[in-house]
């Protein structure tokens, strides 16, 4: 376990990570020479700055983060955790712990989450064929060639590595949706099994996912009922693959009568089209109020709303927010797949996350895919996801930035109904320490993760970026995470 990396000696109860100086010195030279020669002796278990327990401490803990700054502004926070709990959180907290790391000012997050992915298909590039065209149908095509190839071996060799990933980057709950329309559900007993597996870690929750059409493809219904048995979570649609507008909707009505007739939440792709017709969305609202899933029902892509009449607009968002309809944009994908058929200008495809968040409305992003026939690129970086959001709709105001870590966080937790998600006293201990001093920060920079915490123990851990330099004049060593401005 990393843990044991910081400490193997039961007396030592307190321990300062000396790498972790203040943030916002701006560090030149011998200062910043000696981060990096803190943390290489670090993680060689020399050189530390310890201190013996204090034995007058009345509360011991498993670990405390010392001199965090909050996602919401919050600093000089300490956050003391037991039994995979937060305990407290305040300033100078008078407690000693197993575990002890001063972030120095540092940015303290609930970890990240992915509440749109696909782990069947995750890292799937090249097999059996590269996407030429870069298309949405293509990409459909290509997985439709491989499904016939896959074992369930193979799924979950991929999908464990992703996780693996995923861990490393902050990233510890994925919401992925789960192909049913390969009559073998290899890839529900796969992630089924994945999910128990990597539970400790990384909490996943598997949709019941009909890829070529829950009425289009013959056997979709009963695969949904098998799907449903062997434990899946979230019940999924993809009305506009329908092959008329009519059995689109007819797919969104059976499919929330079957999530509410088994008491479950709904999580749709939904008018992924540049079609401004395509109004699944409003069905999908529609529904939601007939059956009492308010709140419970997620409408992922809705790129046509990119392209609908804003009349139109102006009556769909009052009635999604009266649906409490949850909403995820995808701007990797939908930057890259949308739009495909214009000339110029050609359109960005992103739904309209500004409006959604201003109307109420719980707006998240997700990841859709990495390294699959639908997309060459990506890493597991939410930071990453929420900087092309940021680009892609323009929201570039400091509240709008923070609203771009939202949807990444806390939106994101929220949309998945997650529990025990956040920094309050009796959320989960889990922590994402990033080598930036605040959210708007950590979207520049794609901040490193310089700890990932789960349940009070730590599961990775990340060097400061460091570069020597070889400039005249200039600091030998730089970490750019110090270049940031003072704004505090
Ligand atoms: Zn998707």
């Amino acid at each position: 376990m990393l843990d044991q990396w910081v400490t193997d000696d039961n007396d030592i109860t307190e321990i300062r990570h000396a790498h972790l100086l203040p943030f916002r010195k701006n560090r030149r030279n011998a200062d910043t020479k000696l981060v990096t020669d803190t943390w290489h002796a670090t993680c060689g278990k020399t050189n530390r700055n310890i201190r013996r327990s204090n034995k007058e401490h009345a509360v011991t803990l498993d670990l405390i983060l010392r001199n965090a700054t909050l996602p919401d502004g919050r600093r000089g926070v300490d956050i003391g955790c037991a039994d995979g709990l937060i305990k407290t959180v305040g300033p100078a907290l008078d407690a000693s712990a197993t575990q002890e790391i001063d972030v120095g000012e540092r940015l303290v997050s609930s970890p990240f989450i992915d509440p749109h992915f696909h782990l069947d298909s995750a890292l799937s590039l090249g097999m059996p064929r590269f996407n030429q065209s870069g298309t949405l149908l293509e990409g459909i095509a290509i997985w439709s060639d491989l499904k016939p190839q896959l074992t369930q071996d193979a799924i979950l060799t991929r999908a464990q590595r992703y996780c693996d990933m995923a861990i490393a980057q902050g990233l510890l709950a994925i919401r992925t949706h789960v192909d049913i329309c390969d009559d073998r559900l290899l890839a529900v007993e796969a992630l089924a099994e994945l999910r128990q597996r990597i539970k400790p870690y990384l909490d996943l929750q598997l949709v019941a996912f009909p890829q070529n059409g829950f009425l289009r493809y013959p056997r979709a219904a009963e695969n949904l009922t098998r799907a449903i048995r062997r434990g899946i979570d979230v019940i999924g649609g993809i009305p506009h693959f329908e092959r008329t507008m009519a059995d689109g909707a007819a797919s969104v009505r059976a499919l929330c009568e079957i999530a509410a007739d088994n008491g479950m939440p709904v999580d749709m792709h939904c008018d992924e089209s540049d079609d401004p017709l395509s109004r699944h969305v409003e069905t999908l609202a529609a529904e939601t109020v007939r059956l009492g899933l308010e709140g419970r029902v997620t409408g992922s892509h809705l790129t046509s709303m990119h392209s609908m009449d804003n009349y139109y607009v102006s009556k769909l968002i009052p009635l999604m927010a009266e649906a409490d309809l949850r909403v995820i944009a995808n701007p990797n994908i939908n930057i890259t797949l949308q739009g495909r058929q214009d000339t110029y200008p050609k359109r960005r495809g992103m739904t309209r996350v500004a409006e959604l968040h201003a109307a109420g409305l719980t707006v998240a992003f997700g990841q859709d895919c990495v390294m699959d026939p639908w997309y060459p690129l990506g890493s597991a970086d939410m930071l990453d996801v929420a900087h092309m959001g940021l680009h892609v709709g323009q929201l570039t105001g400091r509240d709008a930035m923070k609203f771009c870590f939202d949807a990444v966080t806390s939106n994101a937790a929220r949309v998945i109904g997650l529990e025990g998600y956040g920094l309050a006293v009796g959320c989960n201990a889990d922590f994402v320490v990033l080598d930036a001093p605040d959210p708007i920060e950590a979207l520049r920079l794609r901040a490193t993760r310089l700890y990932v915490i789960r349940r009070g123990k730590v599961i990775a851990r990340t060097a400061p970026r460091v570069t020597e330099l070889a400039v005249e004049g200039g600091p030998a060593v730089i970490n750019i995470a110090t270049y940031g401005p003072n704004l505090g």
